[in-house]
């Protein structure tokens, strides 16, 4: 039944960021693997991403970091501000010295020029477009693989990099299992000198308050623009099934009501037309099932408060590469323990701080929130809350465990 079929060794579903380096770092080992995505163009315009070190060295190993950093802005800090005032709460250089303690930038970069950098390295040949997976079904030494246009596939292994909403992971634990998180987003573009009212417009910011918070970052080759992402801690009850709704341009400005003018001049400079639910999901029991494995967001959606979706996502193909190497093709089910095993606790731990961070941002002014900012002006903050997250290196499973996670 199935000779007539393609087939292939592994077969990645979703040409995002980890579907696709994924694939970089299977090639690293030796192995083909053929990328199934849906859409028919790799270009997700108006959105971007933040990488941080524990991705950037990984990218230098996988030969890319050269042709990303064209295309990227290093960031030259870290900095908290109260987002009515404008003070500063808190400042960590994150451009020379970052560098040389973890070895690669934290860079800023349009997720389109990401996509290219990534999809180019890959090779047009290796990534099949317009292939919207519909079902798998297991069969004896291979998984038959359906497509929306009727046609069917056939892989050894089956990789499920679909995303925050993957069918792959409906199929290996069987229901969906999202839950919003109490705050949505509005993200924009705008080019950086358009932003008068913006201080140190070349670092990546956040603007706090008890309502929200706005964080930005440079971006582009030339760091000529910047990307927002403005966090409310509105609606109380998610209104939809879809996870980005319409959104009228000035509801955006309610939550920043009086706030310091970069942040209603940014808010104000980009029309926005849509509302992002920032979802979170449990940890899964299990990421594999027969022959099928799931990566990145699909094993691990996370609120984007650290920034580390992406960088998670990209963090997991190293593991899962090295282990797939050594799998028995015959049953990979103990290199997938292996690949779990190696990753459950990083991520785990890098979702609980993500989804902790937004509570510490948002608390209501008072004695805890002066004791924040406090800490946010002391020379361990960054040691606390991030050099654990981005000190990691993927390749070397360097241990470094989560520190004070909290204010
Ligand atoms: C508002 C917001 C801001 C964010 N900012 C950051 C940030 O600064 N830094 C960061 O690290 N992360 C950030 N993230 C998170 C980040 O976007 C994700 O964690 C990351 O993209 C996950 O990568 P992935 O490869 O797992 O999935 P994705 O990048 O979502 O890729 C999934 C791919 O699978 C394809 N696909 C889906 N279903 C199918 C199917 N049935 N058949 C075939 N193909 C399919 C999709 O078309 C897509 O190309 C942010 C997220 C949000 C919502």
């Amino acid at each position: 039944m199935t000779q007539d079929m393609p087939h292939d060794d592994v077969v990645i579903i979703g040409a995002g960021i980890g579907g696709l380096t994924l694939a970089l770092a299977l090639r690293e080992r030796g192995i083909g693997a053929t990328i199934l995505e849906r859409t028919a163009e790799l270009r997700e315009v108006g959105a971007a991403v933040a990488l941080s070190a524990n991705a950037t060295t990984l990218f230098r190993r996988l030969g890319v970091l050269d042709a990303l950093e064209e295309v990227s802005w290093a960031q030259s800090d870290l900095i908290f501000r109260d987002g009515r005032t404008g003070a500063t709460l808190g400042r960590t250089p994150v451009g020379a010295t970052y560098r040389a303690r973890f070895g690669a930038d934290y860079l800023g970069v349009h997720r389109a020029d990401l996509q290219r950098v990534l999809s180019e390295a890959v090779g047009s040949d290796r990534i099949l477009m317009s292939r919207h997976v519909t079902g798998l079904r297991e069969e004896g030494a291979h998984v038959l693989i359906d497509l929306a246009d009727g046609s069917r596939r056939t892989a050894g292994v089956v990789v499920g990099a679909d995303g925050a909403r993957s069918l792959v992971r409906r199929w290996v634990v069987g229901h969906d299992d999202a839950i919003y998180s109490g705050r949505s987003g509005f993200r924009g573009i705008i080019p950086t000198e358009q932003l008068s009212e913006l201080p140190d417009p070349h670092a990546i910011q956040f603007w706090i308050g008890p309502t929200g918070h706005l964080l930005h970052y440079a971006m582009g080759g030339e760091g000529q623009d910047v990307n927002f992402l403005a966090v409310s801690r509105t609606p109380e009850r998610w209104p939809a099934d879809e996870w980005v709704v319409p959104a009228r341009d000035e509801e955006k400005f309610a939550p920043f009501a009086g706030w310091h003018p970069a942040v209603t001049q940014m808010l104000g400079a980009v029309e926005v037309t849509q509302r992002w639910a920032l979802m979170r999901r449990p940890p899964l029991p299990t990421w594999h099932r027969g022959r099928v494995v799931l990566l990145g967001d699909a094993a691990h959606a996370l609120v984007p408060h650290h920034g580390q979706g992406a960088n998670q996502a990209i963090e997991d193909t190293w593991a899962l590469a090295e282990e797939l190497a050594t799998a028995d093709p015959r049953d990979p089910t103990a290199a997938f323990e292996a690949y779990e095993g190696r990753r459950r606790l990083r991520t785990r731990a890098v979702q609980f701080a993500s989804w902790q961070v937004a509570e510490v941002l948002h608390l209501p002014d008072g004695p805890e929130a002066d004791a924040r900012n406090a800490h946010m002006g002391s020379s361990s903050y960054f040691e606390d809350t991030l050099a654990w997250i981005h000190g990691y290196d993927p390749t070397h499973d360097s241990g470094i465990r989560p520190g004070r996670l909290s204010r």
